[in-house]
């Protein structure tokens, strides 16, 4: 539920000016520093910092703003490949990891956002939405009924489709997944490229488990966290854990002391260095937060998770199980007793997101590339340069681009192989050489040249030597070679980081 701005800072994204750099002469000259003697000076350049993902983004063509819906990001073709490409790979690990994703409504009556606590205590930052059209309007009693928010969370919708079907003990645990755009009606004056925004999305999951399982749902989500940074290069990063509120907390004393006790023992059982943060948790429950730092010593809040005892409570959810008060105190029994009664028992929901919010990892993602995307998130992959513009040339050119985008056959048939690479042709009357230049200048992974030369070979001189290599498999500069041997190259990259 995490609305509560001091402590509950999951999947809340109030983090100011951390991704707000300070802005540099982008080259700055040389500082010469004299020694007393002045046949010994030193020349010491200052450390240039990395460039904004604001700037960077209009050099790659990331995305856009505009003020018709100041802080909501319009992501242009190359950044919508980067986000569909971040997406992509989280799909990829909740296979791994036993995610379903679920697709939820935008907009919800503000009955739910009551029952849900976020009217009361979060309703500054929702948008309502309302129908201009009477005749449209729902039919209901009074006229409240037809107020809508949209959605700033998916925690609520989640709750919903648990609370929709019977759940036992079996079921559990049950992870939904959902990449759902949220709005929050943050004040126009702190928006900001990709980090302080109105309209983002996150890899936001919900994980209702019992009290028993929450130990090895927060083991299997911190060994989701590891994999994730450790495939982007990101880090390193320190985990905190936040602990029960002196005063003011629901729930009992003891099951905060059960709950935070599975903490530990999972933050242990990570191997990674852990801090308490004491008293810091949200009145709802323990969390953990990731911490990351970039190459300039910068902290960022990324990912984070959870605990809370409030929500399922409020929306009245339950599963049955035997022995439901051992049950709920995560205690198992051989009473055959106690083993003979069966009843409702209130689920433990666990909020986590790894990313955070997907456009605010982008931002972080290219200042930590800065324009030396790996492969398989690069939205400029491979440029063909051609050496004339005769045209055997050009056909040849445009035959190695359909083989590499799956786009063989006649154009009656359906694009069944479809490799979503970005594929793109220099075809100017400009010198090969200059085309090749400039491909590597605007971040192309890979360069191919298509000539006379290889028209009798169907082959592509290739240049392989800007793909990051991997200790396995040594850089290769370049190499003639069909078109077809090189598909499976990329494609072997491009899988690389599963
Ligand atoms: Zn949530």
């Amino acid at each position: 539920m995490l609305f509560k701005r001091a402590t509950a800072t999951c999947i809340s994204l109030r983090i100011p000016n951390q991704l707000c750099r300070i802005r540099y002469p982008k080259y700055s000259s040389p500082v010469v520093l004299k020694r007393s003697c002045s046949s010994h000076a030193t020349t010491k350049t200052p450390p240039i910092p990395n460039a904004d993902h604001r700037q960077l983004a209009v050099q790659q063509e990331l995305f856009t703003t505009s003020i018709y819906s100041p802080g909501s990001p319009i992501l242009l073709p190359n950044g919508a490949r980067i986000f569909n490409r971040l997406v992509e790979f989280l799909r990829q690990q909740y296979t791994r990891y036993g995610f379903d994703e679920v697709i939820t409504p935008t907009i919800y009556k503000k009955a739910l956002w009551k029952k849900s606590g976020h009217l009361e205590n979060y309703s500054d930052d929702m948008f309502t939405v309302t129908s201009t059209s009477p005749s449209r309007s729902d039919v209901s009693e009074g006229g409240e009924e037809d107020e809508y928010g949209l959605k700033p969370m998916n925690c609520p919708g989640h709750c919903l489709i648990f609370a929709s079907q019977r759940h036992s003990y079996r079921d559990l645990p049950i992870r939904y997944a959902d990449f759902s755009p949220l709005h929050r009606n943050e004040i126009s004056g702190a928006l900001s490229g990709l980090t302080r925004v109105r309209r983002f999305h996150q890899d936001d999951g919900h994980i209702f488990c019992r009290p028993s399982q929450i130990e090895e749902e927060i083991r299997k989500t911190l060994d989701f966290v590891r994999v994730v940074y450790s495939t982007f290069k990101l880090g390193p990063y320190r985990l905190t854990l936040s602990t029960r509120p002196q005063d003011h907390y629901i729930g009992t004393a003891a099951e905060w002391g059960t709950a935070e006790g599975a903490l530990k023992r999972a933050l242990d059982a990570s191997g990674l260095d852990w801090t308490i943060n004491e008293g810091d948790g949200a009145f709802y429950g323990p969390k953990i937060d990731i911490i990351l730092r970039d190459s300039d010593g910068k902290e960022h809040q990324t990912a984070t998770i959870q605990l809370d005892f409030q929500l399922p409570k409020r929306f009245e959810l339950g599963y049955v199980a035997p022995a439901p008060e051992y049950e709920q105190r995560g205690e198992t029994t051989t009473d055959p007793g106690a083993l003979n009664e069966t009843g409702l028992v209130t689920p433990v929901l666990i909020h986590r997101a790894v990313l955070g919010s997907v456009e605010r990892l982008m931002a972080l993602l290219i200042e930590h590339y800065n324009g030396k995307w790996p492969f398989w998130l690069n939205p400029k992959q491979v440029m063909i340069v051609t050496v004339n513009d005769s045209q055997p040339v050009l056909d040849h050119a445009k035959t190695v681009q359909d083989v590499l985008m799956g786009r063989q056959g006649s154009p009656e048939q359906p694009v069944s192989q479809a490799t979503n690479f970005v594929v793109d042709i220099d075809d100017r009357q400009v010198p090969v050489g200059l085309k090749s230049h400039q491909a590597k200048a605007k971040g192309y992974s890979v360069i191919l040249t298509a000539g006379p030369r290889q028209l009798s070979s169907g082959t592509i001189t290739c240049d392989l030597s800007r793909l990051e290599s991997d200790s396995e498999s040594p850089k290769q500069e370049r190499a003639d070679m069909l078109p077809s041997e090189l598909l499976e190259i990329l494609k072997a990259k491009a899988n690389a980081y599963l």
